[in-house]
């Protein structure tokens, strides 16, 4: 290990500003004391409308009754005879069958197009995909559904015409894509009083958080098969207008793509330099400070330093590198970490979920780690002008709300297997990624 000076990231100077530097992407950020209060709690807005309990709404595309308005599912997970199971490929006949709980669709308006990895590489949608295409095509409904979307897609972007192959092109799109949505079950929490309890990541229960990562880490999985040109799957979750989403249903985005983005090059860079840089810049420095959260035996939470929002970060402590190489309770124990995390930050503010890991073709090992974005500032001109960011709440306070949190949350018995851990690890590096 490289022995470097803490304080170089963060430093708590006379009048409590606080000045970090992200270990990982060099941004500085500044706190002041003042400057924000402590972090807002979620309280009910004064324009919410009463819900009574429902759990759809009656315009969301993403509710599971507005199937016809979205791609066809790839695959949903639904109860079959008492058990959760994952049911792949459906038919228009099959939908009504089973209840979906989570579903994988692909995304009509996709960041990185089937056509582009056509064009680009050659690539061709596999068998699998392609006889599921066919079939859904020759069932009437089907077409109907296909041929009603398709003309949706052309009248909100570039006129299709009306070529043929044109039209085939973008319904293959929705088949044979690789830039699918994860679809939450509910549209509002269950026993929503008003229509500000969105059902978010928090207010699902362990055991639902948990099929829902397997579920997203499984679409990860099957993309990978079905594109060689993949070398990275961002996987992402934008959850409210703040943070980018269009639409207030949760729902998670894996887009696959064929290069690894500044973000991830930069830690990969990282690791090649000091294989143990996310224990020592990441863990170790956060324990030095006293911003550690919580752990368990599979994963560690944490207050990130040098962010431009207040964020937590969670690192996987298996030895695998990829979220697709965890096993079942190295999952389980990193999804109840995550999960308890979003529970404690609440529904009612928007947060970004962004996921990082190994890219599929790197050999330099950097652990699975997911950052939690509370979007509670706006960047402003002074940051564009300086390059130094403003997050208006200090460390130390993010980190005791959290905490507060946590210990009701956990009081009340709503989260999963999570230790708190008020600051300071009992040792160093608990994360296992770098030992081989
Ligand atoms: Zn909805």
């Amino acid at each position: 290990m490289l022995s470097r000076k803490y304080s170089a990231y963060y430093h708590t100077m006379p009048d409590g500003t606080v000045k970090q530097t992200n270990p990982f992407s060099g941004i500085e950020v500044w706190s002041i004391p003042g400057r924000g209060k402590k972090p807002l709690l979620n309280g009910r807005p004064a324009e919410s409308r009463p819900v009574m309990g429902q759990t759809h709404h009656p315009s969301c595309i993403f509710c599971p009754d507005q199937r016809l308005r979205i791609a066809p599912e790839k695959s949903r997970t639904a109860l079959v005879e008492g058990r959760h199971e994952t049911l792949y490929y459906l038919l228009p006949g099959q939908q009504t069958e089973t209840v979906p709980e989570f579903r994988r669709v692909g995304n009509m308006f996709e960041i990185v197009t089937a056509a582009y990895w056509a064009t680009n590489y050659g690539y061709r949608m596999p068998q699998t995909a392609e006889q599921w295409r066919d079939a859904y095509l020759a069932d009437p409904a089907g077409a109907e559904h296909i041929d009603a979307i398709v003309r949706y897609k052309c009248a909100q972007s570039d006129p299709c015409g009306d070529a043929v192959e044109v039209r085939d092109a973008v319904a293959d799109g929705f088949f044979g894509g690789c830039h699918d949505l994860i679809i939450g079950p509910r549209h509002y929490a269950e026993r929503a009083e008003d229509d500000s309890q969105v059902c978010s990541s928090g207010e699902l229960t362990p055991d639902e958080h948990f099929r829902y990562f397997a579920f997203t880490v499984d679409a990860m999985r099957d993309m990978l098969e079905m594109n060689p040109y993949i070398r990275y799957i961002s996987v992402f979750q934008n959850w409210l207008n703040g943070a980018g989403a269009s639409v207030d249903h949760l729902h998670k985005q894996v887009c696959a793509l064929d290069e690894w983005g500044a973000a991830v090059t930069g830690k990969v860079e990282t690791v090649l330099r000091d294989p143990n840089a996310f224990n020592e810049l990441g863990v170790n420095l956060a324990s030095q400070h006293n911003l550690v959260l919580a752990r368990n035996d599979h994963a560690v939470a944490f207050v990130g330093i040098g962010h431009r929002y207040p964020t937590i970060e969670i690192h996987s402590a298996a030895p695998a590198s990829r979220p697709f190489q965890h096993g079942r309770d190295e999952l389980r124990g990193f999804s109840d970490l995550v999960h308890a995390c979003h529970a404690a930050l609440g529904g009612r503010r928007a947060c970004n979920e962004e996921w990082f890991y190994t890219p599929v073709d790197a050999v330099y090992p950097m652990p699975w780690h997911i950052e939690l974005k509370w979007r509670v500032n706006v960047q402003a001109g002074f940051e564009g002008g300086t390059g130094i960011h403003i997050n208006p709440v200090l460390p130390t306070d993010f980190r005791d709300t959290i905490m507060e949190r946590l210990s009701d949350l956990q009081n009340a018995g709503v989260i999963g297997d999570v230790t708190l851990v008020d600051g300071c690890m009992t040792g160093p590096n608990p994360l296992r990624y770098a030992r081989r």
